[in-house]
């Protein structure tokens, strides 16, 4: 005789819905997102397939790589974390201890950087761009994707954050032209550019505790601290972007809330002009454009 029937597999609605509520009642900001989201990665498939494939089940092999996942969740690892990846802009960006985790803000610091990198390819046929603090190379990568005659020169303290950004640089094929440094901000750059570009740290160094758990125990605090009053990166991206910028040339930032003004101030201290700035899907200023003098 065959041994007696466990009890069947669940279906994807029913998972979901479990799943949904085991993520509320930890206290996690987003359950139906994020139970969506673990729930495709256990089997396999994308978010938007689930409701299509809703009344099949969920094997033993897909719960089991669920529940690993959950548990992590619910210790506050966010889910991209969890995956290993994230993606931002038009690729899938590998992530390791050493980088922040790329946000849909920054994509607009990328999309700002498309008006002064096209009128640099106009006028000079090339364009040089420095990425200070890359991270997982999100920035860079997007924009070297955008533009084939472009260069990057992709800048990190951390080396262990070079590795996974040249990673991220040869999956999106742009390896090429991705020349990863480790230094200071632009101190390691010998050659004047045509961008520099930076999403630097810029949470003041006492705020960092009342961050979200997601946050503070799991993005390197090298890329969130922009020391006492959060300014400290674009100090430093004002004086030397003045100096190594070839002229014209620009320099293009993400800020934090309500950091606009101070930005600017810093800025135009160095003797940057304000060309531009685009805000976040929030409509919060998010990405600054600020232009050397001819
Ligand atoms: N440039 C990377 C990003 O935008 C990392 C930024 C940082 O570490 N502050 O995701």
């Amino acid at each position: 005789m065959s041994p007696a029937p466990g009890p069947a597999a669940p279906t994807i609605a029913e998972t979901l819905a479990d799943l949904r509520a085991r993520l509320r009642d930890a206290g996690i900001e987003d359950p139906a997102t994020d139970a969506r989201l673990l729930l495709a990665e256990a089997l396999g498939c994308d978010a938007g397939g689930l409701i299509l494939r809703s009344g099949n089940a969920v094997e033993p092999p897909a719960l089991g790589r669920l529940r690993a996942m959950v548990a992590r969740r619910i210790e506050g690892e966010p889910v991209h974390r969890i995956f290993g990846r994230r993606a931002f802009y038009d690729h899938d960006f590998a992530l390791s201890a050493e980088t922040l985790e790329p946000r849909a803000d920054t994509e607009t610091l990328v999309e700002l950087c498309r008006q002064p990198i096209e009128a640099v390819l106009a006028a000079r046929g090339a364009c040089l761009i420095a990425d200070v603090g890359t991270g997982t190379g999100a920035i860079a990568v997007s924009l070297l994707a955008l533009y084939a005659e472009a260069e990057a020169i992709a800048i990190d303290l951390s080396p262990g954050a070079l590795v996974t950004a040249r990673r991220n640089a040869l999956a999106a094929g742009v390896a090429p032209r991705f020349h990863a440094v480790a230094g200071d901000y632009l101190s390691a750059i010998g050659a004047p550019v045509d961008i520099v570009v930076s999403n630097p740290p810029y949470i003041r160094s006492g705020d960092i505790a009342g961050l979200a758990r997601e946050v503070r125990e799991f993005d390197p605090h090298l890329a969130l601290d922009g020391g006492p009053d959060g300014l400290d990166a674009y100090r430093a991206l004002a004086c030397q972007s003045a100096e190594r910028l070839r002229r014209p040339g620009h320099a293009l930032v993400e800020i934090g809330q309500g950091q606009a003004s101070d930005v600017c101030e810093i800025f135009s201290a160095a003797g940057l002009v304000l060309a531009a700035s685009r805000d976040d899907l929030a409509g919060i200023p998010r990405a600054l454009w600020f232009q050397t003098g001819k």
